[in-house]
């Protein structure tokens, strides 16, 4: 077990992003941070960062994750409207069951991912002390 190790300066957005997307901590780039497919820890095991830092804290998660699923199912149906300009006869059935599956599976599958993004932006947005907890909390 490694020992608690809370950086000093959080790390630059990008790097907080893409430490998000990898299910990684944001602040120390620590891994392990889920409990189980659907549930984080309630703090870094590296860094001691706690996650769900007040009521409703994972809000935000709920709106990437639904802002993805609806933003993919989007594109599917430009990609479709551009095939079905260019070409009338295309059938419509596959279209609709693509638009169906990425609409609920999806979510699911990036349902982990939208809480490490989350907890990136938050940090990013309201910096921690060593405590783990908001600078503003003291
Ligand atoms: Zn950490």
């Amino acid at each position: 077990m490694s020992a608690l190790v809370p950086p000093t300066v959080n790390p630059p957005l990008r790097t907080m992003l893409w430490r998000g997307i990898t299910l990684r901590c944001p602040r120390c780039g620590g891994g392990r941070v889920l409990r189980s497919p659907f549930k984080l820890k309630d703090r870094c095991p590296r860094c001691d960062l706690l996650f769900e830092r007040e009521e409703g804290f994972w809000l935000g998660a709920y709106v990437i994750n639904f802002a993805v699923g609806e933003g993919l199912v989007g594109i599917l149906l430009m990609v479709f409207l551009f095939v079905k300009i260019n070409s009338p006869s295309v059938p419509l059935a596959p279209w609709i069951l693509t638009g169906i599956a990425l609409s609920v599976v999806l979510p699911i599958v990036f349902f982990p991912f939208s809480r490490t993004v989350w907890a990136a932006i938050d940090l990013a947005m309201n910096p921690v002390g060593e405590s783990g907890e908001r600078s503003r909390y003291g």
